[in-house]
């Protein structure tokens, strides 16, 4: 690769899979044999629905989601799940458990509080979303209808490394580690994902839900809240984004032609460990997430003499290192390797972090 290749790492939405991009722009004016874009044809068309039947199976295949789980594809982002999950599994319940281990999560429980009473199973604002404390120590009302939890907080680059034990339904926001390494999908009752970090283009959700939790949503809410609606019209009630559709069609595609889950996680292993190498090896970068949470994902770093950040962000662009600048809340620097970053784009990244403290260290 040349030096003039541009590495993207925004945190969503993101950089796509490069030989994906090129060939939905090839593409893009006749889709297979319809003769027309995928943007201009009908959902309703064969076309259509054969990207929609191929895109269930291959997600069915890279996850190996049991026959009892059902894919869904919906819109409003993960932030509509917020209130989708209460809505459709509080069941007369009066009880949801929330684990609060990040920015997401909060939103998460600000959303269920207007359909129920939220129990805080765990919550790591006290070490600012550092750490995750001990399953045994979390307190989980067994009265609940549900367990939510975040499996890896975008903003402060948190990921759970198990899955929580639970007698009631586990639901998951995996909106930023979906696809990202293997996991059993038979311990969770409800997975949910916006498309734009590991998926493709923004508008477009997955949810993935064992088929009996689908079925008792509160009547009195939209029929575009209930997941039967998605369920019994192949998430096709209303007309779908057809471009976030497409987008996911091809990149699972890529995922499956690239080895699958197992060469994926493999590669994201080696890109974590890389960054977070350089970062523990240098008096000058910091990160003081608790290793084992530490995401494999999103890896928050600050440069300990903070007037450097603004020099730090314009000349990593310079270099074609893009969207480098930390979310907001918490400032300093942010590098998003998800599963389209190849390990060459970080690596260029660390070289570019060690020439900037030789210069102003
Ligand atoms: N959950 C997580 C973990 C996220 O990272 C995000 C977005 N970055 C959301 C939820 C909200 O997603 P959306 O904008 O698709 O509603």
């Amino acid at each position: 690769m040349s030096n003039k290749e541009i590495y993207n790492f925004s945190a969503g939405p993101t950089a796509l899979p490069t030989s994906v991009m090129t060939e939905m722009q090839r593409e893009f004016l006749n889709f297979e044999n319809a003769k027309a874009s995928v943007v201009e044809i009908s959902h309703r068309s064969k076309d259509f629905m054969g990207m929609y039947n191929s895109m269930q199976q291959d997600l069915r295949d890279l996850m190996n989601i049991p026959n009892n789980y059902k894919i869904l594809f919906t819109q409003g982002g993960a932030s509509a799940q917020f209130s989708m999950v209460p809505i459709n599994l509080m069941c007369g319940k009066k009880v949801a458990s929330y684990a609060l281990t990040g920015h997401w999560g909060e939103k998460a429980i600000a959303e269920a509080q207007r359909y129920a009473k939220v129990n805080i199973a765990t919550s790591s604002l006290g070490n600012n979303y550092t750490d995750i404390a001990n399953f045994s120590k979390w307190d989980i009302d067994e009265k609940s209808a549900y367990l939510h939890y975040t499996t890896n907080e975008t903003i402060a680059g948190l990921e759970f490394d198990y899955i929580p034990s639970v007698d009631i339904p586990l639901v998951a926001d995996m909106s930023s580690n979906i696809l990202s390494k293997k996991i059993d999908v038979s311990k969770f009752g409800i997975i949910y994902a916006g498309a734009q970090k590991n998926i493709g283009a923004s508008g477009l959700t997955v949810v993935i839900i064992r088929e009996d939790l689908i079925g008792a949503a509160d009547k009195k809410m939209p029929k575009l809240f209930d997941y039967t609606t998605y369920s019994n019209n192949d998430s096709m009630f209303n007309t779908p984004n057809s471009f976030a559709w497409y987008s996911g069609y091809k990149v699972f595609k890529w995922l499956k032609s690239n080895g699958g889950i197992d060469s994926i996680e493999k590669i994201n292993n080696q890109k974590a460990a890389l960054l977070y190498a350089k970062i523990d090896n240098s008096d000058f970068y910091s990160n003081t997430t608790n290793k084992r949470y530490r995401s494999r994902m999103n890896v928050p770093f600050t440069i300990l003499d903070g007037r450097l950040d603004e020099l730090f962000l314009q000349q990593s662009f310079e270099n074609n290192l893009l969207a480098l600048k930390g979310h907001k809340v918490i400032g300093g620097m942010r590098a998003s390797i998800y599963n389209a970053m190849p390990l060459i784009g970080v690596q260029k990244l660390v070289d570019f972090m060690v020439e900037f403290e030789n210069k102003y260290g």
